[in-house]
Formats: C-alpha cells, sequence, structure tokens
C-alpha cells in the first residue's frame, strides 16, 4: 500500500451530488491521499469556452446556465456556498475584454475556482479537515495563456511551502510569476496532479475517472474492448499522445521523472484494481499489442520544395518556423522534395482553432518558398504495444486493412507503436477491423 498518494477527481468525478459523496467515500476508505485535485465539473469548461467566444447577447443566459449547476449542486449537498458562487459569476460577469488569451484563460479558471469550492465545502460538511489550496500559489508558469508551460524550478520551489494534511486544489490552472491567472490546455488536471506528485514526493497518482481503467479501445467504439491490468509508461505515454482520452499526454513526464506509478481508477466503483501504469519496462522479446487508439481533427500538412532537392537546412527552416509559431508537429514523413507532417488541432491549447486558418502570416511564410497542402478530415489509428518493430508485425497490421486507403503511416522512430492516417470516415470501420484481429477476446 503507498505511504501517501495524490488523487485526481475529473469533470465527470464532480458533475453530479452522488459522484462527489462517492469522494468523500474514497477519501474515508484510503487514508494515502494527502492531495485531491479537481477539475472543473463536468461540461463546465466547454460552457466558459463558449462564453468567451459569444456575443454580449448570449452572455446573460450562459451566465445563468453556469450558476445555475454549481446552485444545483450546493443545493443538493446542503452546502453554504451560494455567495461564493455568485461572486465567481460576478466575476466572469465584470470581464471587460472576454477576446483577449489572458483574460480567457482567467475566465476558464473560474471552473476549477467553483468545483474545489464545492467539493472542499461537502468534504467538511463530512467532518473531514480539508484545506483549500488556491493553486496558482505553487504552480507557476510562463506567460503562454492557452498551453502554458510549467516552470518547474519555481514550481518545486513554492511547492516546499505547500500546506501538510489533506488539501483540496484546482488542476489545470497556474498562474505567471507575477500572479497572472494561466491554464494548462483542455485536459490539463491530470498533468496538474501529476506535477503536484513530483514535487511533494508521492509513492503514486490515483486518477480517478468515469470508467475503471485503460482499455484496449474505446468500448463505445468496439463493444468488445477489454480492460488493461497493467500498461508500461512507455505504452501508456503513446496511448496519450494518439489520442485515449483517459490520461493528458504530459501527465507521464513528472511521474517518470519521479518514478512514481499512475493507477487509473474508477470514482464509482472504486474498489476495482483499475489500470496501474508501471515504472518497470517490461522486456518481452515476443511483440505484445496492448491497445489501439484513436484520435480526430488531424491535419496533414505536406509541404514541397524543389529548393530540397540536395539542400541542407530545409527542414530546419521549416520546423523553426512551426516552433516560432507554438505549433508542435506529431508526425513526419519525409522524401527528396517533400514534408508530410500531422498537426492535431485539438492539442492546440484551451483555445483550440486550426493554425493554418487562424494564421495567414504562417502560411504565407512558409509559401514563400515551398508549396504547401492542407488535408483535413483525418483520423490518427495507432498500435500501441512492446516489441512492435520485431519482423511480421507491421506486415500484419496493414494486412488487415489492405483494401483501404491510407494517407501515411509512421513506423520504426518507436518500439511501441505504428500509427496510420486514414481518412475519417473510414476510421471506425478500421479500428473495429484492427482491434478483432490484434487484440480479439484474448489478445495476441
Ligand atoms: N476542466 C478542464 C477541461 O475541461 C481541465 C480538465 O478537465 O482536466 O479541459
Ligand atoms: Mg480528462
Amino acid at each position: 500500500m503507498a505511504r501517501n498518494s495524490i488523487a485526481k477527481f475529473g469533470g465527470t468525478s464532480v458533475k453530479t451530488a452522488n459522484a462527489i459523496r462517492q469522494i468523500g467515500h474514497i477519501l474515508t476508505s484510503n487514508t494515502t491521499i494527502r492531495v485531491v485535485v479537481v477539475s472543473a465539473v463536468g461540461g463546465v469548461t466547454n460552457l466558459l469556452v463558449e462564453l468567451c467566444k459569444s456575443p454580449e447577447t448570449t452572455r446573460a443566459a450562459l451566465l445563468q446556465k453556469i450558476q445555475d449547476i454549481h446552485f444545483n449542486l450546493a443545493e443538493e449537498l446542503i452546502l453554504p456556498v451560494q455567495d461564493q458562487i455568485v461572486q465567481a459569476v460576478r466575476r466572469l460577469n465584470n470581464i471587460r475584454d472576454l477576446s483577449s488569451p489572458q483574460m480567457i484563460d482567467f475566465a476558464l479558471s473560474q471552473g476549477e475556482d467553483l468545483s474545489s469550492l464545492i467539493v472542499q465545502a461537502y468534504l467538511v460538511s463530512q467532518g473531514l479537515e480539508v484545506t483549500h489550496v488556491d493553486i496558482r500559489k505553487f504552480l507557476i508558469t510562463n506567460d503562454h495563456f492557452g498551453k502554458a508551460v510549467v516552470d518547474l524550478t519555481a514550481t518545486k520551489h513554492q511547492m516546499t511551502h505547500f500546506p501538510t494534511g489533506l488539501c483540496i486544489t484546482q488542476g489545470f490552472i497556474g498562474s505567471t510569476s507575477d500572479g497572472r491567472t494561466t491554464t494548462l490546455g483542455r485536459g490539463g488536471s491530470d498533468y496538474s496532479a501529476a506535477l503536484l506528485a513530483e514535487c511533494l514526493n508521492t509513492d503514486e497518482l490515483l486518477i480517478y475517472t468515469d470508467v475503471p481503467g485503460v482499455y484496449t479501445m474505446d468500448p463505445r467504439i468496439v463493444p468488445s474492448a477489454h480492460l488493461i491490468p497493467e500498461l508500461s509508461f512507455q505504452e501508456m505515454a503513446e496511448m496519450a499522445n494518439f489520442g485515449a482520452k483517459i490520461l493528458h499526454p504530459a501527465t507521464l513526464e513528472p511521474c517518470i521523472r519521479g518514478q512514481i506509478p499512475v493507477r487509473i481508477l474508477s470514482t464509482f466503483e472504486p474498489d476495482k484494481p483499475g489500470t496501474i501504469v508501471t515504472v518497470t519496462e517490461r522486456q518481452n522479446a515476443t511483440p505484445t499489442i496492448s491497445a489501439i487508439t484513436m484520435r480526430q481533427g488531424q491535419l496533414l500538412v505536406t509541404i514541397k520544395s524543389l529548393k530540397m532537392l540536395n539542400a541542407y537546412g530545409f527542414l530546419a527552416t521549416i520546423f523553426s518556423i512551426l516552433a516560432r509559431n507554438k505549433i508542435s508537429v506529431d508526425l513526419i514523413t519525409t522524401s527528396e522534395v517533400s514534408v508530410a507532417l500531422t498537426i492535431d488541432i485539438t492539442s492546440v491549447g484551451s483555445h483550440a482553432v486550426n493554425p493554418f486558418i487562424s494564421n495567414q502570416a504562417l502560411l504565407d511564410e512558409l509559401m514563400e518558398f515551398a508549396e504547401v497542402v492542407i488535408e483535413e478530415d483525418l483520423t490518427l489509428l495507432a498500435i500501441v504495444g512492446t516489441s512492435l518493430t520485431i519482423p511480421g508485425i507491421i506486415q500484419k497490421t496493414l494486412g488487415i486493412i489492405e483494401s483501404y486507403p491510407i494517407r501515411l503511416v509512421c513506423y520504426g522512430a518507436s518500439n511501441s507503436s505504428i500509427s496510420v492516417l486514414v481518412h475519417k470516415d473510414k476510421a471506425v470501420t478500421m479500428v473495429q477491423m484492427l482491434h478483432q484481429q490484434l487484440l480479439g477476446d484474448a489478445g495476441v
């Protein structure tokens, strides 16, 4: 049994009075938990994003909706927090420029402020001694609003002052060193919890969600998908990167640095063993396929230039332009005169937009020396496992989907994944075929 742990509860785990009561049960039966990290109430961050985008005329209705969601929870749990809820809604109402990235982050942070307030009030009402900690004082980031980068040195330093005893705090948000609220990108609460686990030297990170662990594929898409009892960090990292919604991809970094195992558990069935992500690498000589993931919203950018022929520095130029525009590239393949790369529009940050549509200057800059073709409506499928570079695996995988068009394949850079970019309309069928033949009921 771990001596101390950090527990993160996602949006669905704080969405209903019943879910919040479950948190109370979990804390009373698992006394290793030292810090509780919460997401905003499920759906609230989306409403806040909508609020920031909406015209003045529809704002009042959205604010009312946000207020009602929290009022209802407080009422059902009999908590005297109405005043604080009204204050948060007033803060939202008072924001003058809802289009500025800094103000958007401030608006989004109200979701986690409210959920942590409500959960703390509930836990206190149940006789638990829980301190509410404003994470802004501890999690220090740069000022890249929407997807701020954590300043680990400053954060570690601040965390030496983190209160002892059971605490509750907000996920997803942080602050610049001069006190302006930032967000870590959508789904960032997992990452916040992992950073806390690292900085506070915890033995285990518990991610409580609405499913009892990690599945071989999303069971809503592949009904025969099954639970994976154990995964390596490498496999989990590939899964998170390739779209398994269960964990924010950045979560594992702090856990790998701190050698902290992660357990993914269900808030609603907390006694089930869940999935453990272990620090120990599996040294398999035989390939093992653990899961298949699917990630929508992919852009394929093909950059072609005859100047690339026998030239050097072409890739460096492209990547420095992308880096300057803070665009992260996922997959890349090259030929003599072209480069194809994928960009995940959903990962651009809390304010996700297609960077090639919103940023004409970026396109112009690339088009100065190359032909640029952008394809949308693509989905990335990834086969995740161990020792996948062993002969036969790639042939087998592509053989299963040989009658379907494939736009790009990435294989060989990692032992743990094979990724295939396909058209979104064919993705589900292809994933079902792959799952059935590679993972079936018993796996390979
Ligand atoms: N509330 C934030 C979001 O919806 C962060 C999180 O849930 O992890 O993206
Ligand atoms: Mg999440």
